[in-house]
């Protein structure tokens, strides 16, 4: 079998659609070879070796040893050095590489080769004793940390005593012989902590790094962050070993980041960051300010340090050309890790780059518009879920800030809260429900949760490739990176700048877009739907088969979806529309009464309302289709209960509290979701739905003389399990709609449907097509009554269950489609089969949710119905759903 992939020098045993075995890394790898590009040689350990290991109780299988050993004698022979070899060693590299990007969740080794003899070989070899001996001290420093558990901030301890003992400001300040000494007194701490020395064996070297990487495939932050991008844990990691080539081999050596486009902006021109005489790690670490590749983005940021375009011009020539290519096979905007030795340009990692979601639809729609892709794939490139970033606030341009300092817009969109300095604190502050701003001077892989609970995360070092910037954007968090001139006190909770010092629990603002950290908290601006957004917007709208409506229950949220592009309303719910105080009491003496005569008193109070409120709703909609749904609510949650609210309601109806009393308690229930709600309301009170649909149809006429435009109300009856409960409430509905059309003389356009909600009805579809004229499916309820599980207390157990891959995700945001969704698809097919122009839709939440509008798509729904900042969402959704 074979385990090992290699690469380098012009071609590869592997190639970029291998990601799966190869991992990301690895088969992008074995993709620049391919392509001829100067990529240093090495060699991929597949993830299933990673999968077999942790099967077989972490033992390397049979036969990787010699396939590992052949293809490091390989990497030698290709490069002219040998792994142990005292006088001319080879230096590799180990990574992992998973198949989707995790960046900086698992562990990477660097320099591994070296020990006590080679190190000197380098030296000679080299010509740079200090360059040895650095390389030495860091490799000693990060092998003992991944691989022997001996922690950073030891190695970090005797560095900073010793620079401080000899008066050194910086690390460059150290010299060869100094390396030697710390080199010493890291292996002392070794031997110290563990009781025994630092490896000297090279094979137990490469063997200890490789078992490391696999291991920390299950790393905590490595699962976390699975969790938090739903990667599946089979998936498993690839080992990466490769040459080592050196940024920091001196003036005319360097390393460094760059993206094809701007992945913050989308802007067309390459943008990327590189340090001189550095390491890989240097850059992302954001310990030194980076500089920029090219001149342009230099003037821009108005950087004094001098561009990669000026300072190694020909490396860099060959470097744009390299992007070209790799834009153009790709055809994608490529994040790439490169190094110079020396004036020798290596590529080191290419993959599509992680953007903000303004720089996705940018990139999309100018490559579309380049002819690189078609408009379907700048569609299909488009996450759905993600638009929702697009529709978060931004400052307000007009609004006055007190601008305490700027740094980098490392992630656009602008966030207020109160400042927390751990990312343990922002957890526990989001979890009571406060919006935090986490303050840092950089953040690490570690700090992932207390990033995602953020609403917003400053830091005071690093470049726009940092960590936290990376990550931000990939949540969708805005983020402002580099603001130097914070002075962070993470023990005493303090933050200082501009001479403010502010303590944890103020309220600060930042701007990801403009890198302005704003004293206490600023107006913000609802975003402008338009340039690339509504480009991509009206390519899908030109693909998409499915309408999306939305569920609205208040004029302000129909106009908000309408600008957001709804098709219509496909779900009203009118107990919605008596939350309100002055309604509410009308609606609790509705439902307390006892007999037809006081309910039909309460009801003609609510008339009017009720009217009023369709019109509104038909005006906005301007005769585009509305389903009204009649009312449904488990009575309960309009039931007075405290003391002082049946109080009040008692004495507005002018009777004996205590008499109200009773009736509250006569109509508490156990299990108020299965019980007097829904449909079995207008069956016992048939007034109730009366008036309903003497409002929606009064309210239709009126609004028709107004708008001009013909209404045509679509009237839902909720909850329906038999035929004859849905006969019995559309007698009530036909007969109150020719009272109306004889009262005005107006012929009114009207259906009548229902709900799929409930098992049986679902089984029952195709008879109940035959009185119902449309269906529209609440799966919250569906999901609900098939699974047996509670809407309001699953949160319980939901956890475990997701935990245990009982669920694969949370049934009620994303449809169970071989369950829940299977009674969906066999209802439209009973109901079609009766019925053939029946119309289908979806108003449950999953409506919104783009996995749930792709399997609507597949049973051939007319439309889905969702919450207004859904609707863009849907729309896109939609579409790919249809390419
Ligand atoms: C549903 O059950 O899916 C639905 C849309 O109705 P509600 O959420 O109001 O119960
Ligand atoms: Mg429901």
């Amino acid at each position: 079998q074979k385990f090992v992939y290699r690469f380098g020098a012009g071609k590869a045993d592997g190639s970029a659609e291998m990601r799966e075995l190869l991992g990301g890394k690895g088969a992008n790898l074995a993709e620049m070879s391919n392509l001829g590009l100067p990529v240093p040689p090495g060699f991929t350990i597949t993830t299933e070796v990673c999968n077999g290991y942790y099967a077989n109780g972490k033992k390397m299988p049979e036969g990787l040893v010699d396939q590992v050993e052949e293809s490091v004698r390989y990497i030698g022979q290709t490069v002219g050095a040998m792994l142990g070899d005292a006088t001319n060693p080879l230096l590799v590299s180990v990574r992992s590489g998973s198949r989707a990007s995790m960046p900086g969740m698992m562990d990477t080794i660097l320099n591994l080769g070296l020990n006590d003899e080679t190190v000197e070989g380098l030296a000679i070899r080299s010509g740079d004793r200090r360059f040895a001996y650095d390389s030495y001290r860091r490799f000693i420093q990060m092998y003992s940390n991944v691989v022997l558990d001996v922690k950073h901030e030891n190695f970090e301890e005797i560095l900073e005593y010793y620079k401080h003992q000899n008066g050194y400001d910086l690390d460059t300040d150290i010299t060869a012989d100094d390396w030697r000494t710390l080199i010493e007194q890291y292996k002392a701490v070794v031997q110290r902590k563990l009781g025994k020395p630092f490896p000297q064996n090279i094979e137990e070297q490469l063997w200890g790094a490789i078992s490391a990487v696999f291991d920390s495939w299950n790393n905590a932050r490595a699962i976390k962050y699975r969790e938090l991008n739903h990667i599946p844990e089979s998936w498993g990691t690839a080992v990466n070993v490769q040459a080592m080539v050196f940024g920091n081999r001196g003036d005319t050596s360097a390393t460094g980041v760059a993206f094809t486009r701007n992945p913050s902006t989308g802007d067309g021109r390459l943008y990327g960051e590189f340090l001189v005489n550095a390491q890989g790690e240097d850059v992302v670490a954001g310990i030194r300010t980076p500089q920029n590749i090219t001149e342009v983005a230099r003037v821009e940021a108005g950087s004094d340090k001098p561009s990669l375009e000026t300072v190694m011009p020909e490396a860099f020539k060959e470097f744009v050309a390299i992007c070209h290519t790799l834009e153009n096979h790709y055809r994608d905007m490529q994040d790439i890790e490169f190094t110079i030795q020396e004036g020798k340009l290596w590529m080191l990692q290419c993959r599509n780059g992680k953007r903000t979601t303004p720089a996705a639809l940018r990139i999309a729609v100018d490559m579309a518009n380049e002819g690189l892709i078609s408009r379907e794939d700048a569609i299909s490139r488009i996450e759905a879920a993600q638009l929702d970033q697009l529709l978060h606030p931004t400052i307000d341009p007009k609004a006055k800030r007190n601008i305490l300092t700027i740094g980098l817009p490392a992630s656009p969109g602008a966030a207020s809260g109160e400042i927390v300095f751990s990312p343990d604190d922002a957890e526990k502050l989001k979890a009571l429900g406060k919006s935090v701003i986490l303050v840092r001077n950089e953040t690490s892989p570690e700090d992932i949760h207390g990033m995602h609970a953020a609403a917003g995360i400053l830091t005071a070092r690093g470049g726009m490739t940092s960590h936290a910037a990376v990550v931000a954007r990939g949540m969708g968090r805005p983020c402002v990176s580099g603001a130097s001139a914070l002075r962070i006190n993470a023990e005493l909770k303090t933050v200082t700048a501009s001479g403010v010092t502010l303590k944890e629990g103020d309220i600060i603002t930042i701007d990801g877009s403009t890198g302005q950290v704003i004293q206490g908290e600023v107006a913000m601006r609802q975003p402008e739907l338009t340039g690339d957004f509504a480009k991509l917007m009206e390519w899908a709208d030109v693909v998409r088969r499915m309408k999306v409506r939305t569920n609205a229950d208040t004029p302000r949220d129909a106009e908000q979806a309408r600008k957001f592009g709804a098709e219509g309303i496909g779900l009203c719910r009118t107990e919605h529309m008596f939350f309100d105080t002055d309604r509410i009491m009308a609606m609790r003496e509705m439902i307390v009464a006892t007999d037809t005569e006081g309910r039909r008193t309460a009801l003609a109070k609510i008339l009017p309302m009720q009217r009023q409120d369709f019109i509104e709703l038909f005006e906005i909609m301007q005769g585009l289709p509305v389903t009204i749904r009649l009312l449904d609510p488990p009575l309960h949650e309009f039931l007075p209960h405290g003391h002082t609210e049946i109080v009040e309601l008692a004495q507005s109806l002018d009777i004996d509290p205590a008499t109200l009393r009773a009736r509250v308690n006569q109509l508490t229930e156990q299990n108020p979701m299965l019980g007097h709600r829904g449909c079995r309301l207008a069956i016992t009170y048939p007034e109730i739905a009366e008036m309903q649909a003497a409002a929606i149809f009064e309210a239709a006429v009126e609004a028709g003389k107004r708008t001009g435009k013909p209404v045509v109300p679509e009237i839902m009856v909720p909850l329906i399990a038999t035929k004859k409960e849905l006969d019995i409430i559309k007698d009530i509905i036909v007969r109150v709609a020719n009272d109306v059309q004889l009262a005005t003389a107006t012929k009114i356009d009207y259906q009548v449907g229902t709900m799929i909600e409930l098992p049986r009805a679902a089984l029952r579809a195709g008879e109940i097509a035959e009185t119902a004229e449309f269906f529209s499916f609440g799966t919250n309820d569906l999901t609900q009554t098939t699974y047996g599980i509670s809407r309001d207390d699953s949160g319980a157990f939901l956890g475990d269950y997701l935990k245990a891959g009982i669920y694969s995700a949370d049934p009620f945001v994303s449809i169970d489609t071989v369950g829940v969704g299977e009674l969906v698809k066999l209802a439209s097919e009973r109901g079609r089969a009766t019925r053939d122009k029946l119309k289908l839709g979806i108003c449950g939440e999953h409506g919104g949710d783009p996995a749930s509008i792709a399997f609507c798509e597949t049973i051939g729904l007319d439309y889905v119905s969702c919450s207004p900042f859904r609707v863009p969402v849907a729309r896109l959704a939609a579409a790919q759903a249809a390419i």
